[in-house]
């Protein structure tokens, strides 16, 4: 969108506040919120803010920051009262020397988008957002189910059907493509999924469908959480990301061989990236200590790396659309991530899978949950890592993850999470107290 007709928008809507969103470290969206007045100067010259304030940015002594703000994100907030809209603009982040922040996470996948582009693609991805509806108790959410709802329910079970709908419209309005919204597999958990588009405004999505879920949530008492595994014994939520490559001109899926009217070697070797990478990758795309308790057999998490055409087991699959539609669905992400960076390792990853030729190994058909430890083996198929220490440790190894990240983030990342691993280890918990008091 032109600045132009921005400042347009903002004269005929009266939109008195304009909200400069950026997101740290951890993909918590941050936002500050300037008279339109002032979006002029934002545009020219950036906002200061205080970066030492902000997971994972700079320390006290090097704060002073920029926000630039990116016109192509610009969107009116739906829920912010008529005759007083605020609107948002998603910025990205600048040093005092007006060069980009190099710990910015939209700055990353800029990065690799650039790399990307050098090599004659533009990647695109569609993230399918899962997530449960809770109670609301006290100000807080309250682990209880709000339906008996299953896959693709409706109502009468469904009782948060009216709140997708609101979601939908409210992205709609806001410039997101909604292709679905539905009640997935476990009581109480929806998905929304949108158009895919280029890799930097599928991450920008991201951001700006939890925020409209989690607003919506509050304003009907209820509670979202995109934790992975809120409740044991149930299907934990996800966020596979479907990715493929265009060429520059958008006209052409690179992922699809039209000699053949299949997958393209391009694809293969992205796949065979992605499957070389994925354990290092994994600390990225499943960053908490809860991520590694949805990643088990049984609930439609993948496990094991190994990709396939069909099979919902496996970690990378390959829907059965081709020509433009061509595409991978990476089925380990979960919603705790942050978008950016998650968009950054995987594509990294596929990219390099291109540069060295990686040959996938054979598709994998069999259901793998039900597979016998030996009969991965003779199919050379490993597993994700169990949990968060065993992520870090392969993240730390991997020299490709610390270029995506850049030092900065790669450092900072390690040092926050593993000392969320180590909260975690002296944390005592109601499992440890059922299962021991009688000891
Ligand atoms: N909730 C499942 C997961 O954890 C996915 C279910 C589905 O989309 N079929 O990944
Ligand atoms: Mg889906
Ligand atoms: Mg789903
Ligand atoms: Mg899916």
């Amino acid at each position: 969108m032109g600045i132009d007709e921005i400042f347009r928008i903002i004269e005929d809507e009266k939109i008195r506040f304009v909200r400069l969103q950026f997101s740290d470290i951890n993909g918590a969206l941050k936002n500050v919120e300037i008279p339109s007045a002032d979006l002029k100067r934002a545009f020219e010259k950036g906002i200061m803010f205080d970066g030492s304030s902000i997971e994972g940015f700079v320390r006290i002594n090097e704060s002073d920051m920029y926000l630039k703000p990116d016109p192509d994100t610009f969107a009116i907030l739906p829920w912010t009262l008529e005759g007083q809209r605020s609107a948002r603009i998603i910025c990205d982040v600048y040093k005092q020397d007006g060069t980009p922040f190099e710990g910015d996470p939209r700055f990353r996948l800029r990065k690799v988008m650039q790399e990307a582009k050098d090599m004659g693609f533009v990647p695109h991805a569609g993230p399918e957002v899962e997530f449960f509806l809770l109670p609301r108790k006290n100000n807080k959410p309250s682990f209880e189910f709000l339906d008996e709802g299953g896959y693709f329910d409706l109502l009468p079970v469904d009782i948060a059907e009216h709140l997708r709908s609101e979601v939908a419209v409210m992205l709609e309005e806001m410039g997101i493509d909604v292709e679905a919204t539905h009640h997935e597999v476990a009581p109480s958990q929806h998905e929304v999924d949108f158009r895919y588009s280029n890799a930097l405004s599928a991450a920008d999505a991201v951001q700006t469908v939890k925020l409209v879920i989690k607003t919506l949530a509050i304003k009907n008492n209820l509670y979202a959480t995109f934790m992975p595994k809120p409740f044991f014994g149930v299907n934990g939520s996800g966020m596979h990301v479907h990715v493929s490559l265009l060429s520059t001109d958008l006209q052409k899926n690179m992922f699809f061989d039209e000699k053949s009217g299949d997958i393209s070697e391009y694809m293969r070797y992205f796949i065979g990236g992605i499957l070389k990478y994925s354990k290092s990758i994994t600390a990225v795309t499943n960053p908490t200590i809860n991520s590694y308790k949805r990643l088990v057999p049984g609930y439609e998490a993948p496990v094991n790396i190994a990709w396939s055409l069909a099979n919902r087991s496996a970690l990378v699959r390959v829907p059965a659309a081709r020509g433009m539609g061509t595409r991978i669905e990476y089925r380990s992400p979960d919603p705790s991530c942050n978008p950016y960076l998650a968009l950054a390792v995987i594509i990294k990853a596929g990219l390099q899978g291109i540069k060295d030729k990686i040959e996938p190994p054979l598709p994998v058909e069999k259901d793998i949950y039900h597979m016998k430890e030996e009969e991965k083996d003779n199919f050379g198929i490993d597993h994700l890592p169990s949990n968060l220490k065993e992520a870090l440790d392969e993240m730390e190894k991997c020299e490709l993850i610390k270029e995506a990240l850049g030092e900065h983030i790669f450092n900072k990342f390690l040092e926050m999470k593993r000392l969320e691993w180590k909260d975690f280890s002296i944390a005592v918990t109601e499992w440890e107290r059922q299962r021991y008091e009688i000891i």
